[in-house]
């Protein structure tokens, strides 16, 4: 196939590379003029976009999301699909949709689950919203840039499923956070906490997988001096989107909320650049 790459970031340059090395023709743009390997590098965003099959985007936030998406679509072909794989609000997800369907192209909101590492290695899970026909045009491409893609139902679903997954992840994360430091100070040993907990019913992603004590569990970030992995920053950007979400329609997130705010305080106390599961480290130091 013949596709456009907008925004050759952390994610989104070994994404572009994956899918030029399984054989498809990529033409690449970003404003920082990043080059990727086996990538075509396009001098304008327009040049990225013109006379391709799809058009992929991998961006910061939604409003450059939502502004990329109307140059895409007043310079796309007409059969052209546009998948955008960014972390965004619903809304704005919705509304590039529109735009999309305004001018009768085809698009999927398909957030990603699996981060740096995830991308590199091609085994990325892809949550997406959209209709049948787009994803099963699509689907080609998440099968090279993932392990898994699920179909989570129409426009915004993509994104509704990644920040509801998201949000369980940072309220889990800080509730094992909390039980270890429970621990150390009851003088509970931390291998002895994780043997029981991790085989109990207070088994969760965040301890079995994850593990934010060091030394402990299989390797996490937190053997790595809580070098990310998921940075404090990206998990405080999902759950802000979470509870914007909860707020626009009446969802009751108490624990959500708190989580976010545990995030804000981590990220401005220094916590930002390291991993989510830093957590631990603060409450250790008090
Ligand atoms: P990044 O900041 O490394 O990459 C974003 C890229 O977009 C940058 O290279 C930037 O120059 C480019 N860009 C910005 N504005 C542009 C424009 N107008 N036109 C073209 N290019 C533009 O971020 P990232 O870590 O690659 O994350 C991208 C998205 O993926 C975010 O929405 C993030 O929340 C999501 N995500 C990240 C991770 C992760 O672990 N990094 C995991 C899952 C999801």
């Amino acid at each position: 196939m013949k596709i456009g790459f907008i925004g050759l970031g952390n994610m989104g340059a070994p994404m572009a590379k994956n899918l030029a090395a399984a054989g498809h023709a990529v033409t690449g743009f970003d404003t920082a003029g990043v080059t990727v390997e086996g990538v075509t590098p396009a001098a304008t965003m327009e040049a990225a976009v013109a006379g391709q099959e799809v058009i992929v985007t991998m961006l910061p936030n939604g409003a450059i999301v939502r502004k990329v998406h109307e140059a895409i679509v007043a310079a796309a072909d007409p059969e052209t699909l546009i998948i955008d794989c960014s972390t965004i609000d619903v809304e704005s997800a919705r509304a590039v949709h529109d735009l999309a369907g305004e001018k009768g192209l085809m698009s999927l909101d398909a957030p990603v689950s699996g981060g740096t590492g995830g991308a590199a290695a091609g085994t990325l899970t892809f949550m997406v919203g959209g209709s049948e026909a787009a994803f099963a045009k699509g689907r080609p491409l998440f099968e090279i840039m993932g392990a898994k893609a699920v179909h989570c139902g129409d426009a915004g679903a993509g994104q509704a499923a990644k920040i509801c997954n998201n949000m369980i992840l940072g309220i889990s994360m800080i509730g094992v956070c909390e039980a270890f430091h429970l621990a150390d100070r009851l003088g509970l040993d931390r291998q002895a906490m994780f043997d029981v907990a991790s085989t109990s019913s207070g088994s969760c992603w965040s301890l079995n997988t994850y593990c934010p004590a060091p030394g402990v569990g299989p390797e996490s970030p937190a053997d790595r001096g809580y070098r990310p992995g998921f940075a404090a920053e990206l998990m405080l950007k999902d759950l802000d989107l979470s509870q914007t979400a909860a707020e626009k329609n009446g969802a009751f997130t108490e624990l959500g909320r708190h989580a976010r705010d545990v995030y804000k305080a981590f990220v401005e106390a220094g916590g930002k650049g390291k991993d989510f599961s830093a957590i631990l480290e603060k409450l250790s130091a008090g």
